[in-house]
């Protein structure tokens, strides 16, 4: 008669929510990545997620409560990294600039 029904408190994939609650975003290898320090976390994992954001981002957190102020917040995130790195690009007619962002680009790729 019992259903067996289980809840799992530890999801072992990426929850969307997460990029609103928490500032998080799933990277290429499927684990979180913060949005605002760049740390990558090695579990998917809420509650490593939550303690990382509640306490390192105690800031962003009180300035953006959740909801609409921290989505919107996150987004605006999003958007600077890429719109930043575009400018840099464009924008610079300084050759220096752009050797920089390519050394800077390499860097990253190499890790
Ligand atoms: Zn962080």
């Amino acid at each position: 008669m019992a259903s067996g029904k289980r809840r799992t408190e530890e999801n072992r994939e990426f929850n969307q929510d997460w990029t609103e609650s928490f500032a998080f975003i799933c990277n290429a290898d499927g684990l979180p990545t913060c949005r605002i320090c760049h740390e990558k976390l090695a579990h998917n994992k809420k509650s490593n997620l939550e303690r990382h954001f509640t306490t390192k981002h105690t800031q962003f957190a009180g300035k953006y409560p959740t909801g609409d102020a921290r989505k919107k917040a996150v987004g605006e995130l999003q958007k600077k990294s890429v719109s930043s790195m575009l400018s840099n690009c464009t924008q610079s007619s300084n050759n220096v600039n752009l050797a920089s962002f390519a050394v800077s680009l390499e860097i990253a790729k190499r890790g």
